[in-house]
């Protein structure tokens, strides 16, 4: 955990983010609830609530009947604690999901949603790993082609 009690400042809108303590997890995520609901995650914790069975009542709790402003999916942001340019990145072979990851910190952010969208991706780990396992192959695969190409040209 390398949660400090500083205020983080929202990535995707500006606006400052507050602290949402986890029971079951026993850590802090910031949450942006006055702005676009967007998670900040420290590094690693984003594994700990991304299957169903975890449970993050106290953040379905925090946004209970509030409404988020929309944001620019796209906008290249900043990581709010080391202040570099964070990188999107595909969380699933499944659906689209792209988050922001810090990689000098290894925090990440999620805009509204996006967590419930992979939470309702697989019901168990196995189905992640499995998943996971699929995307290797094909690098493998991919690699394999590549590498086969490139001798053609040398022969
Ligand atoms: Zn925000
Ligand atoms: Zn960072």
């Amino acid at each position: 955990m390398t949660d400090t009690y500083q205020t983080l400042i929202c990535p995707a809108c500006g606006k400052a983010m507050e602290k949402v303590f986890l029971e079951d997890q026993g850590f802090i995520v910031d949450v942006c609830l006055d702005g676009c609901g967007g998670i900040w995650f420290d590094n690693r914790e984003l594994k700990e609530v991304d299957e169903k069975d975890d449970n993050i009542l106290e953040l379905t709790e925090a946004y209970k009947g509030k409404t988020f402003s929309k944001v620019d999916k796209s906008d290249t942001r900043e990581c709010p604690l080391c202040h570099k340019k964070m990188v999107k990145n595909c969380v699933s072979a499944k659906q689209e999901i792209s988050i922001d990851e810090c990689y000098t910190c290894g925090g990440k952010f999620l805009d509204y949603n996006e967590l419930e969208q992979m939470r309702a991706q697989y019901d168990t780990e196995a189905e992640r790993i499995e998943d996971i396992k699929e995307i290797a192959k094909d690098s493998v695969k991919m690699e394999l082609i590549l590498e086969s190409i490139l001798r053609k040209d040398k022969f």
